[in-house]
């Protein structure tokens, strides 16, 4: 299968503002921002879509949402920010490589759950 996006940002084929990074993800501002802080918490592993991940993947699930904080952090919004993981085009996933939305700065309505 070919490579995502997403693997090529990874491996600077493809250019990306790039915030943060570790062994075992990658955080990029989102080239399409819908809330003026738009990133994108991306696994070097390409599993496709959330449903694909397994029981291996339970540590790495865990890092990505500790790097979420962790990132939610350094960019000075852990106060107030949501995490969305679209699964599947159905759910509006474009990029079939696993990554979260990280969002903020913008006013969230309690019961909205879109962006
Ligand atoms: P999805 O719709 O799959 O949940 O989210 C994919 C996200 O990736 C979208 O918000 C889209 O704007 C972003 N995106 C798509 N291509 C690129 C790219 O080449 N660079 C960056 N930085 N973001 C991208």
């Amino acid at each position: 299968m070919a490579d995502s996006i997403f693997t090529r940002i990874i491996n600077r084929e493809l250019p990306s503002e790039i915030i943060y990074e570790d062994e075992h993800c990658i955080a990029i501002k989102d080239i399409a921002p819908k809330a003026p802080v738009h990133l994108l918490i991306i696994p070097r592993k390409p599993i496709a879509k959330l449903c694909d991940a397994s029981g291996d993947d339970l540590a790495l699930l865990g890092h990505l949402l500790l790097a979420a904080g962790a990132v939610a952090r350094q960019v000075g919004v852990e106060d107030a920010f949501r995490v969305i993981v679209n699964n599947g085009a159905g759910a509006g996933q474009t990029v079939f490589h696993l990554h979260l939305h990280l969002l903020a700065g913008k006013q969230f309505s309690e019961s909205q759950l879109g962006f």
